[in-house]
């Protein structure tokens, strides 16, 4: 595996694409939520100030269709999304319990347009690569990987993530899908778990009723897709040396092994240290490591954010790892004329000391066990799949059907199969304390030296 990265020289020039809406670090979950959509907003002001725009191309993208939505999500579905607004949710509270809204994932004032800026963001960029016009694309507002084709789940709606990899397969014969949010990537796990064209590994904390409740090592595909999900489950605390020997070690395997000819990499921010709804103990740096390890094979790659609730930290990483995908050295000073200057007070730096602040609870004959099983999980892949490259139909349904129609049977034994078994309905949302640290006029941190709400005035 390592020999594999060896064999890679280190890319000076990648042809970078960024996709990025003003309007989307606009929306408003709720002033006790934990989902701010204005981190977006942070990390542009960042990649701006820092100057990285000039090193990429920056592109406004279109919103999605309920057209391309349908490619994935069930219309009725999709249809109450359209149609539900703070103001008439009442006339719906019948169906929220079936479309799992409210709690986690609460109905808001334009909701389904942020769902369109988000989705659209990734599907352009999902087409920027299938063109030819970058060899990186970057949608840090995409990501959102627990929404399921017949709900919502875990502050997400629409999952951009499978809908951009159903692009990408119309041309890439294997997508393979990380995910390094401290959460399980369950939706886009579960979309692909019965075909081989897309693998998924997801790096998370499992156990303890953490959400989203799957993601154990036992769930590994079915049928054509058996062995081709794999997870790496962790406890909490997990530091930067023992996090990025499994990474490279796991992710090396599985792309000399599986062979993908393009990958998406969700980069959700919430598996750094001193996240508010994080477990574990990674610095930024770290986990930016895991993109330039990624980068380094030089496959066509589309980097897309994810869960992150400590929004300075999430802005000053998703930057940190723009910087990565365009090949420049940041200095480590947050230039003065941030807009949100104040926000990274009070070292102003772009990499704070956030780790070593948790108790790393993986011994280390645990991490071995752990590596040494997906070593073997790997070993079933015995050869990568080939494909007969064919029009392929431009929904899931259309995909799988035509992928494996002799397992026609066999899919309606499984879809109930893993509602029941892959899907328990936790919440993300903390069980205690969030609305005593949170306040709806100001920008709310934790303080770094203690888990104790700290009020920052904006800049702005
Ligand atoms: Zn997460």
């Amino acid at each position: 595996m390592a020999s594999l990265q060896n064999l890679v020289a280190p890319h000076s020039k990648h042809r970078v694409s960024y996709f990025y809406s003003e309007e989307v670090g606009n929306f408003h979950y709720g002033e006790y939520h934990p989902m701010k959509p204005h981190r977006l907003t942070l990390t542009t002001d960042l990649v701006l100030r820092y100057d990285l725009h000039k090193k990429l191309d920056m592109f406004e993208p279109r919103k999605a269709t309920e057209e391309e939505m349908l490619q994935f999500h069930a219309s009725d579905y999709i249809g109450f999304l359209k149609r539900v607004t703070p103001e008439n949710a009442d006339q719906f509270a019948n169906v929220f319990q079936q479309f799992n809204l409210g709690g986690d994932s609460p109905i808001f004032e334009g909701m389904f347009d942020f769902c369109k800026y988000y989705t659209g963001a990734s599907l352009e960029a999902a087409r920027k690569l299938l063109s030819g016009g970058a060899d990186i694309a970057i949608n840090w507002s995409g990501g959102l990987h627990h929404a399921k084709k017949w709900e919502a789940s875990g502050f997400c709606y629409v999952n951009d993530i499978v809908l951009a990899i159903l692009q990408l397969l119309r041309y890439h014969p294997r997508v393979l899908y990380i995910d390094i949010d401290v959460h399980h990537g369950d939706g886009v796990q579960e979309a692909f778990y019965l075909t081989d064209r897309v693998m998924t590994v997801s790096f998370h904390k499992y156990g303890n009723d953490f959400f989203p409740g799957t993601g154990s090592s036992l769930e590994a595909g079915k049928g054509l897709g058996q062995y081709y999900s794999l997870n790496i489950p962790l406890k909490d605390g997990i530091d930067d040396p023992a996090y990025l020997n499994l990474f490279k070690t796991i992710i090396g395997e599985t792309i000399e092994k599986f062979k993908p000819s393009a990958i998406v990499l969700q980069c959700g921010a919430d598996s750094l240290g001193l996240d508010r709804l994080g477990v574990f103990n990674l610095s930024i740096s770290a986990h930016g490591e895991c993109v330039k390890f990624v980068k380094s094979f030089q496959l066509p790659l589309l980097l897309l954010g994810g869960g992150g609730y400590t929004i300075r930290n999430v802005s000053r990483c998703w930057t940190y790892e723009t910087s990565i995908a365009v090949d420049v050295t940041l200095d480590n000073q947050i230039p003065e004329d941030s807009l949100y200057y104040n926000y990274f007070g009070p070292d102003h730096t772009l990499h704070p000391k956030i780790s070593g602040r948790r108790d790393n609870l993986n011994t280390r004959q645990q991490l071995e066990k752990i590596k040494v099983k997906a070593l073997e999980h790997l070993k079933n892949l015995i050869h990568a799949p080939s494909v007969q490259m064919q029009e392929i139909p431009p929904d899931i349904q259309g995909f799988l059907d035509a992928h494996q129609h002799q397992q026609a049977d066999e899919m309606d034994d499984i879809h109930p199969d893993l509602q029941k078994h892959l899907r328990p309905r936790l919440s993300l949302l903390p069980q205690h304390g969030l609305s005593d640290c949170l306040d709806s006029g100001d920008e709310l941190t934790f303080s770094e030296s203690e888990d104790q709400c700290a009020k920052k005035p904006k800049k702005t």
